[in-house]
């Protein structure tokens, strides 16, 4: 059943009221949001005109800084930004989108509260759309992927994962069984983009360190492989810093393996297309993104890729009243020498079009005419671990030290608002000055078990088997798949 709510105010007398509905709290809609309080201040003081944002989480992530948090850099906390603290002129409602009629100008929203009741999804009308979803790990086919596969797109993933690294390496301390040691002591990365690379760089770093703590643990003990399935990592830092960064993984003995892919991961064991065999209790999942599943509940034009398809002015093609950008939003690249190129998924596009997409919202809503989207796009910065980078900004190529730097400080400069700016700056410092935390807090995840078994009820998840479990996936759970669901195949993005 779905219920008519968040209508508009149509008080006789009340001028009416513009409602602008953005979906998403990203980078997108966070910014977004976040302009246009800032442009109709007066419109919104006098009522006329209402930002609404939907989004499952209260805060916005800044998945840049995962790895760091990963790694134990950065405190979890402090890589999101609390939407109802930043945006605090819109009104923020936590739920998720489920279709959108924009026909009819209607949104359908499950809310927490809607689930709570059990009364379905609600209706929420609008008079602009905002719609930035972003993307979800694009996975593949791949047997076991769905049960034992770990995706790094959120910080509840981040965390559980520097967890189960931690775990792991505690569960090789503990047994005398060969097989169980090697497996819990084998990292497989899939993917070698910025998420793969540098999660599994910060995170070698940080188990390399650990291993000073167990006394029958060596650094050589750990083994992690990278599969990627084309002859590059890192494609967004060029061919030559790309190659750089293999040598620089190959010399921590990481084994890289190009031209390779992922043919399975069931009971345990990842199966790679070049014939090799690793038992593995660990195989994180980067290999790309894919437009958010929402997109498709839509009546908006899809291109072949199932991104919105947009014009340079960031309107969606072919309709009026409805904006996109980011991840979710096939743009066209205008500065580009062929013809047909889409900017690319990646924060520096998302960030810049939020300032041509929020002034053109409200130049239309002015009557003003629109600006066109043109950025190319400038390279970019990688962290490798803990004073390692690699960088092709602007043509000049770093590497080593000064890249790292230049990613701290890029990434610092990036970040939203002073207060966050201000707490992970501190957190550095004072890492430079104490020993690294390495301590894995696993049992947050399951809070209830303790007391569960203590209250003589049935653990929700038995102490004593919490490490034969697969790590949590947090927002999938969430949003209500169920973890062992079967990996849906992507045909788009190939
Ligand atoms: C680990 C990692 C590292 C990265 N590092 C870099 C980097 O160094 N440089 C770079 O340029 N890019 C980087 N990126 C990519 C960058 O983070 C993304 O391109 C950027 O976040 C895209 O912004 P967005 O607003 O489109 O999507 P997102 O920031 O993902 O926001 C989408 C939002 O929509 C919400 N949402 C989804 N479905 C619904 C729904 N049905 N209803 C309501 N809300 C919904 C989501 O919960 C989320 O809050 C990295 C990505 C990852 C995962």
């Amino acid at each position: 059943m779905v219920k008519a709510a968040y209508s508009r105010d149509t008080t006789p007398g009340s001028s009416p009221r513009t409602r602008i509905l953005v979906v998403g709290g990203g980078y997108v809609g966070m910014y977004t949001a976040l302009r246009l309080q800032q442009k109709l201040k007066a419109e919104l003081g006098h009522g006329e005109i209402e930002i609404l944002v939907v989004t499952p989480e209260a805060y916005m992530t800044y998945q840049p800084f995962l790895p760091e948090a990963a790694a134990g850099a950065i405190s979890p906390r402090h890589v999101v930004v609390p939407l109802r603290r930043v945006l605090n002129r819109c009104r923020i409602l936590i739920g998720e989108v489920r279709a959108v009629d924009h026909a009819k100008r209607t949104a359908t929203v499950a809310t927490l509260a809607t689930e709570e009741e059990g009364a379905g999804a609600v209706q929420v009308g609008y008079d602009e759309l905002v719609i930035a979803p972003g993307s979800i790990s694009r996975t593949l086919p791949v047997p076991g992927l769905a049960t034992y596969g770990i995706g790094f797109k959120s910080v509840e993933e981040a965390i559980g994962l520097r967890n189960h690294v931690i775990e792991q390496m505690d569960i090789a301390s503990s047994t005398r069984e060969p097989g169980l040691r090697d497996a819990a002591l084998t990292f497989v990365f899939v993917g070698g983009g910025f998420a793969g690379v540098e999660a599994l760089g910060e995170l070698e770093d940080m188990a390399r360190y650990a291993t000073r703590y167990y006394h029958n643990i060596k650094p050589e003990d750990l083994k992690w492989v990278l599969v990627e399935a084309s002859g590059r990592i890192l494609p967004e830092v060029g061919e030559e810093m790309g190659r750089y960064a293999i040598r620089e993984l190959r010399a921590r003995n990481i084994d890289v393996r190009l031209d390779t892919r992922l043919d399975s991961c069931e009971n345990r064991v990842a199966v790679l297309s070049d014939g090799s065999r690793f038992p593995t209790r660990t195989v994180v999942w980067t290999a790309g993104v894919k437009p958010a599943p929402v997109l498709c509940a839509t009546d908006l034009p899809l291109n072949e890729r199932g991104r919105l398809k947009c014009t340079a002015e960031l309107t969606v093609e072919g309709v009026e009243h409805a904006w996109s950008a980011g991840d979710a939003a096939a743009v066209p690249d205008v500065t580009a020498k062929e013809a047909g190129k889409e900017c690319a998924p990646n924060a520096q596009h998302a960030v810049r079009q939020t300032k041509v997409l929020a002034e053109n919202i409200v130049a239309s809503l002015r009557g003003q005419p629109l600006k066109e989207y043109v950025h190319a796009y400038v390279g970019s910065v990688a962290s490798l671990g803990l004073h390692r980078g690699v960088a092709h900004v602007y043509g000049r190529k770093l590497k080593g030290y000064p890249a790292w730097l230049m990613h701290r400080a890029y990434h610092l400069s990036r970040m939203p608002t002073f207060n966050r700016k201000a707490r992970i700056l501190a957190e550095w410092m004072l890492s430079g000055l104490f020993k690294r935390e390495i301590v894995s807090l696993g049992s947050l995840e399951h809070p209830r078990a303790e007391f569960e078994l203590a209250a003589g009820g049935v653990p929700s998840r038995p102490l004593e088997r919490r490490h034969e479990d697969p790590p949590p996936r947090g927002r999938e759970r969430r949003r209500g798949q169920a973890p062992g669901a079967a990996p849906e195949a992507d045909p788009g993005e190939g």
